[in-house]
């Protein structure tokens, strides 16, 4: 976490000298970019909670900036391909955002919508079985618990 701060960090230093190998255009653009991005992760590491793309743009308003759809969605791809990001989704299809911190799952009310971690994973050994028994490399999973939390039962 404390790295890819670092990084983004020289990554927006170094795209903010200029480039006599790129055009003016693509060097604004690079610099929009690379502003979103800085707000995105900013956003999600305040966050107490994992972010729809609409409250992420909502969040980074308040915060005083401003970028259009596009550009958010554009840029959390790339956090996601990065690796800073993931994203996972709930029944409501909405998909939700989170920084890529260590391997957890959800438990989320269907009611109050209040969405928890938890950090004891036990698909990881039935993820090895069934990836033998399907002959699939697998990549990854998702594993969301729904109920209704103490507030709303
Ligand atoms: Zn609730
Ligand atoms: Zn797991």
């Amino acid at each position: 976490m404390q790295l890819s701060c670092v990084k983004i960090g020289l990554r927006s230093r170094i795209l903010g000298y200029d480039n006599p190998f790129m055009s003016m255009e693509k060097q604004k653009n690079e610099r929009r970019i690379s502003r979103s991005r800085v707000a995105i992760l900013r956003v999600l590491s305040k966050s107490l909670r994992p972010l729809s793309a609409v409250e992420i743009g909502e969040r980074i308003h308040a915060f005083g900036q401003s970028f259009n759809k596009t550009t958010i969605y554009r840029e959390m791809e790339k956090l996601k391909l990065d690796g800073e990001v993931k994203e996972f989704f709930l029944r409501n299809d909405c998909a939700l955002y989170e920084r890529n911190r260590a391997h957890h799952h959800h438990i989320v009310c269907v009611s109050c919508n209040v969405v928890r971690d938890i950090y004891a994973c036990t698909v990881s050994n039935e993820e090895k079985r069934i990836a033998e028994q399907e002959h699939f490399d697998i990549i990854d999973h998702s594993f969301e618990i729904f109920g209704l939390c103490k507030k709303c039962r």
